[in-house]
Parts: C-alpha cells; structure tokens; sequence
C-alpha cells in the first residue's frame, strides 16, 4: 500500500513516520531533483502541474491525499480522475477560500465571525461601517500564517490595508476580542467519528506558537464536537478535520477549518495514544479508528519558528519529544517543535513556563 501526498512539508514528514509502522509507504511529488524535502517522504521527481508527471505519479501510489489546502483546486481534481483523494476535494473547494468556508459554516448553523466579500474599495468601505473598529481585511484563498492578512485599526489605514491586498479576492471579518482561540481534532472513517480534545492554541503575528490539551467544561468540548459532526456528515467525510475556534463568553465561534492534519494536532505524536496522523492515514485507508484519548493529562506543544534550538539544550528536559523538519531555516517558517507531556501540574507549569520563554514567546499580539 502507497499513499501519495500531495505537499511535501513537514506534515507528510509526520504522515511517513506514522505509516511506517503500518508497513505503509508515501511518495510525494517535486519537480526539484536537489529537493531535501522533509528528509522522510520519498520524492517521485516531477511537477504536478504537468499531466505526464501527475499521471505518472498517480500510477506510483493506491491512493491520495494532502497536506495543505493551498494546492489550486484544478490540480487536485485533475488527479481524481486518476486516483481516489481522500478527504475529498468538494470540502477542498471550501477549506480553501475563507468566503465559502464561513458561508458554509453559517448554512451548517455553525457561529462564525461576521464577514463580508470584499472587492472594491467600495465594497470595503461599506463593509467597514458594518464591522466598525477593528476589522482584518484578508485573502480568501491562499493565506496562511497570519500570510494574507491586515489589521485595519482606524480610518486611516483603509487605503493602505485596501492597496497591500487588492490583487487577491478578499474578505472583511468584524474583529472578535475572544477570550482564548481552542481547535478540535476530529477524525472519520467511512462509519466512525472520534475526537481528540480540545486544545488552546497561542498564536503570536497570526502564527501558532504553542498548544495546550485543555480541562475545559464538557459543554464547550460537545459544543466543539456538534459543529465538526455537521461537517463530517455532509461530506460523508474521511480522514482528519481540524476546526479553528474563538472562545467568547463560552460560546465558540469559527474561525476556519483544515480537512487535514494540522498544527495544533502535533502534541498527539507522543501525547496521544494513536496520533492524528496515524488516525489519519487509518481513516483515509477506511482501517478501524484508534484512541484519541491524551496519555497524560497535561501536554503542550511548542513551535520552533525561525530558528531551531541546539537539541541538546531540550532534551535534558524529561518528558520532551524533540522533532526537527529538516528544513532550511528562514524568517517565520516553522522548522520544528518539542511535546510535552506530564502527570504533575506543578510540572508541568513550571516547563512550561521556561519553554515560553525559551521560544521567545511574550504576550503583544
Ligand atoms: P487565521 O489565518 O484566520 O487563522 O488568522 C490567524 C490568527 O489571527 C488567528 O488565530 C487569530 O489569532 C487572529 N485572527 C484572525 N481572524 C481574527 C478575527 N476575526 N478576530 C480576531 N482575531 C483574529
């Protein structure tokens, strides 16, 4: 059995090493011969954008799936003629533009931010009245990292937030002053649905810089796991489903969503019994579920963003799991991370405290 991923980063790196278990193999596609990749996946050398190369590809795995939703759409349904992609690409289509997704959130009864299309200078003024003070003017598609995004503070910074993005389609969101941001892992076969709990997540500049498993009220976690299940049930879904909340006054509010294995999943590798991305790859094959149950009942996560710290200097910490993506270090790119896990509160507060810290971590937003 072959998965074939499309993307090739630091999640299919974690997509391999989960599958190897399985005796599972994955290919991923580059049309760089020198590419490092993630220095896990096996490369098939070509570019998905060619039809030999796709077609050649798609005859080298059973089955596909993805990494990011910012592959154009046409690529990966030129590839399902080919091959079966899992999840499939008509949740792709709204996971990749911030209008359909929070369109969609609202058809599934789901809270989210109020929005509005934005695409004249116009359309944002009008949209601005309604928002007020602040409002994030963003990229429907193709954002990520806080990529793709300004803050309009005041009247002042229309024309500038208007002329940074105005060769993107675009999106006005109200600005929601919540209490915490939380996501939720779900993950489906084709008949059963699991899910991971709850974690907060702690963004700096829009990127995540770390994630705890939260003890949050059983209502939030049900509140959480009714919205993912209107989702997984409309698409018939398989495979993971992320879904990014704000917390207001204990209600959420949807932010977005990733029909993928995602960043605020990572703490499952060792803080989990069966990882997402283990569940995944179970999921996508249509295989029985495993638990998504924590292994302790502290965990946190922590992102190496820029640069990767000397190892040495983390692994003399018990309980941490070190994971470097063999990447190319560069401003803002995610190069690695370390997990967490404890039975001890005090422990675990008192660690977490120095890996704040240590990743330069400081409250401004
Ligand atoms: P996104 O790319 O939409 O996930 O945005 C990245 C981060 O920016 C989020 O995790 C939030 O911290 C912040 N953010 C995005 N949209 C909003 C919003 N409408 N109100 C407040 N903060 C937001």
């Amino acid at each position: 059995m072959k998965i074939g991923i499309l993307g090739s980063g630091q999640l299919a790196r974690m997509i391999t090493i989960a599958a190897q278990p399985l005796n599972i193999a994955t290919l991923s596609i580059s049309s760089d011969p020198q590419d490092r990749g993630n220095g896990v996946t096996p490369h098939f050398i070509g570019s998905f954008h060619n039809e030999a190369d796709r077609e050649a590809f798609c005859t080298q795995v059973d089955l596909l799936t993805y990494e990011t939703e910012n592959i154009p759409l046409e690529i990966v349904e030129a590839c399902r003629h080919n091959k079966l992609i899992k999840p499939s690409s008509d949740i792709l289509r709204i996971a990749q533009d911030r209008l359909f997704e929070k369109e969609e959130f609202q058809n599934l009864a789901i809270p989210t931010t109020e929005f509005y299309p934005v695409s004249s200078l116009e359309e944002f003024a009008q949209a601005l009245i309604k928002t007020g003070y602040p409002a994030i003017l963003k990229t429907r598609r193709f954002g990520y990292d806080g990529k793709g995004q300004f803050i309009v503070r005041q009247p002042s910074e229309m024309a500038q937030a208007f002329e940074s993005l105005k060769n993107s389609e675009l999106i006005l969101e109200a600005f929601v002053a919540f209490d915490k941001e939380v996501s939720l892992i779900a993950v489906r076969n084709s008949t059963e649905t699991r899910f991971y709990r709850l974690v907060e997540n702690i963004h700096q500049s829009g990127i995540l810089r770390y994630s705890k498993i939260t003890s949050d009220k059983a209502d939030l976690q049900n509140q959480a796991e009714r919205y993912a299940e209107h989702i997984l049930k409309k698409y018939d879904y398989q495979g993971v489903l992320t879904i990014e909340f704000f917390v207001k006054e204990n209600q959420l509010i949807a932010n977005e969503m990733a029909p993928r294995v995602h960043n605020s999943g990572h703490w499952t590798f060792e803080g989990s019994y069966t990882s997402q991305f283990e569940n995944h790859i179970r999921a996508i094959l249509d295989l029985p579920l495993g638990s998504c149950e924590a292994s302790h009942p502290y965990v946190a996560m922590f992102n190496f963003i820029g640069t990767l710290p000397e190892k040495a200097q983390l692994l003399k910490l018990e309980n941490v799991s070190f994971h470097d993506y063999a990447k190319i270090p560069k401003t803002d790119r995610k190069l690695g991370h370390i997990t967490l896990v404890e039975n001890d509160k005090k422990q675990f507060e008192m660690k977490c405290l120095f890996l704040e810290k240590f990743i330069g971590f400081n409250k401004i937003y």
